[in-house]
């Protein structure tokens, strides 16, 4: 068994498209199958450098490998094969068309409330005729010739397909500059590379119709081609993904702190029948990988949900963990333990750092307090109960209790009204840096 992945550089990967990359990943390594990774990159004018650079470095953070790598821009030779090969069996025609004969056609047919089909006005031209184009400096394109013949499959998400051949129109497969189209390229490797599953959205189902006359056309046997086309994500709140996420980037979403995993443990189970939950290894996302589990509905994708299994996973991780996904390889297990509970993404981690052991201004709107906190602040060593002692104490001396005792102290010192358990905090602290960082708040 063999798959791929196959996205155009025009972009960075989003969640949409690295939920159909990671199910397919997850298919090969829960089968055992072949991962290949294809570079869809024969639209020159729209691809650019930084989103193939960017599309390896997205793989690899996700700790998605592959087996083989590979771009269309190095394989034209196979394509010219087989356009020779479609032009000989009379698949591949010559078309002549101006963009605005085609789409002067086209309005005409919405109107008339014809489907807007290609209608062949290319196919039977004599060669006079071609000859007068051509010396009117017209460059022609090339479609194929799609035969009426049913074309059908057990789609392995949506079930058995049906398509009449006589509603398909000709594609076009080689572009006036004489570069291949997706639909042909995509159906070459395919069929040169031996893939035999492909899954990929539902948006390219039509294609799928088409494809399969291309694939019988080159001689590829059908029998051992099976496709899944999954339903395109929407958001929570029924709108248009892109819409709400912006560009819904996996980069983003890594430089707003989201664990690798939280990503992952989404994609492989939103539209299943299995529960979201934050899964800590791969190993489990593979084990429980199923193509059947996949459901026809619209699944819903939720930043929220995302954000909150990301904090579970975040307050699961070891202490080396921590340190090598935060970048922090000095943080002691004291300091992780006091500061885990209150985090939701890692990068919070490094502000917890900055306050606990580096310095920070603060400010106070409780002067008066403040001062008393530091002139009974006592000397080290401290002990488990040291710090309870002197708020018992600065309780008596102040007659502040409850959060009117707490939250000055808490802003005094780290800037923020929440985080880590207090008596936590001022032990990680020390002497030493919360005296300077309270008299630095009265300043
Ligand atoms: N380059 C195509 C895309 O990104 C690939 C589709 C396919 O999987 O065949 O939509």
């Amino acid at each position: 068994m063999k798959v791929r992945f196959a996205p155009s550089p025009t972009g960075y990967i989003h969640v949409g498209n690295c939920r159909t990359l990671l199910i397919n990943w997850l298919f090969a390594r829960h089968h055992g199958a072949e991962f290949i990774l294809r570079l869809d990159d024969t639209d020159k004018e729209r691809n650019e450098r930084r989103y193939e650079e960017g599309l390896l470095e997205d793989l690899q953070w996700l700790g998605l490998n592959y087996d083989q790598y590979l771009k269309q821009s190095d394989r034209m030779g196979l394509y010219e094969a087989a356009v020779s090969k479609l032009k000989a069996i009379g698949r591949l025609y010559a078309c002549y068309e101006t963009p605005e004969e085609l789409e002067f056609k086209r309005r005409r047919q919405v109107s008339q409330g014809l489907p807007p089909l290609y209608d062949r006005g290319s196919l039977h031209l004599s060669e006079e005729e071609k000859q007068k184009y051509i010396q009117e400096g017209r460059t022609p394109h090339w479609r194929f010739l799609i035969l009426p013949e049913d074309v059908t499959w057990d789609d392995m998400v949506r079930g058995p397909l049906h398509f009449e051949g006589s509603k398909l129109g000709d594609p076009v497969l080689i572009r006036e500059d004489g570069m291949p189209i997706y639909t042909l390229a995509s159906v070459v490797d395919d069929h040169d590379m031996g893939i035999t599953h492909i899954i990929r959205g539902e948006d390219h189902i039509a294609n799928t119709a088409v494809q399969l006359q291309i694939f019988k056309a080159l001689g590829a046997n059908l029998e051992k081609l099976h496709f899944g086309h999954l339903s395109l994500l929407q958001s929570a709140d029924g709108g248009e993904l892109s819409k709400r996420l912006g560009t819904g980037s996996i980069r983003e979403l890594r430089n707003d702190g989201i664990l690798p995993m939280a990503i992952n443990s989404i994609l492989a189970k939103i539209g299943t029948s299995d529960s979201i939950q934050p899964f800590s290894h791969m190993n489990d996302l593979i084990k429980t990988f199923d193509m059947e589990k996949f459901s026809r509905g619209t699944p819903k994708f939720s930043i929220v949900e995302l954000q909150m299994i990301n904090q579970k996973l975040v307050h699961q991780l070891s202490l080396e963990e921590a340190r090598s996904q935060s970048g922090l390889p000095h943080i002691e297990e004291n300091f992780w333990t006091a500061v885990r509970p209150n985090l939701k993404t890692l990068h919070e981690l490094k502000d917890w750092w900055t306050i606990c052991r580096e310095d920070i201004k603060t400010k106070t709107t409780a002067p008066e307090f403040i001062e008393t906190a530091l002139r009974l602040l006592p000397l080290e060593p401290w002990t488990t109960t040291t710090i309870s002692d002197w708020l018992t104490v600065l309780k008596q001396e102040t007659g502040r209790k409850g959060k009117d005792l707490f939250m000055p102290l808490r802003q005094a010192l780290t800037g923020h009204d929440h985080g880590p358990e207090f008596a936590l905090l001022l032990n990680l602290m020390g002497h030493a840096l919360t005296k300077k960082r309270l008299e630095g708040s009265l300043k």
